[in-house]
């Protein structure tokens, strides 16, 4: 499954592009986050890889801005286990397993649409990657 960041603008969010794009395709899309009013917003969205880019080009079609989240990487030096990132992660993709290592889960990461571990991590041991980086495992030094 591909993931993709759906920005709406002030128009747009009041027209139904998604709903459009999801009849006309016939593509099952997710919907992992969303942070919209009626000014705008964003909404990221899982789809079926085959289908990424039919439905990023339909909605850059309709002017729709789109791009891929950026993943999460760790600096395994600087993490000290303090939990953090634990327990503001929104979506329970981080835990600790039986060494005190910290454990991304990338399946269940919202990525760059959400950051709150990148922004909150005392020893910023956390950035974000384009999605062909390396990652994910924050062991104990
Ligand atoms: S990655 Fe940062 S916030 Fe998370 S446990 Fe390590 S030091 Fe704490
Ligand atoms: S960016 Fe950090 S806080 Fe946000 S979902 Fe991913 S692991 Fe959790």
């Amino acid at each position: 499954m591909g993931r993709i960041l759906i920005r709406f603008n002030e128009q747009q969010v009041s027209e139904p592009i998604a709903s459009q794009i999801i009849i006309e395709y016939k593509v099952p899309m997710a919907i992992l986050s969303a942070h919209i009013n009626n000014k705008g917003g964003e909404i990221l969205v899982e789809v079926p890889d085959e289908m990424e880019k039919k439905v990023i080009q339909a909605f850059r079609q309709r002017g729709v801005t789109i791009t891929v989240p950026r993943l999460i990487d760790v600096n395994i030096d600087r993490c000290f286990s303090c939990g953090t990132c634990i327990a503001l992660c929104p979506v329970e993709a981080i835990n600790f397993d039986k060494e005190n290592t910290v454990q991304f889960n990338k399946e269940k990461c919202l990525g760059s649409s959400c950051s709150i571990c990148v922004d909150a991590c005392p020893a910023r041991a956390i950035k974000t990657v384009k999605p062909n980086g390396n990652n994910n495992q924050v062991k104990k030094s």
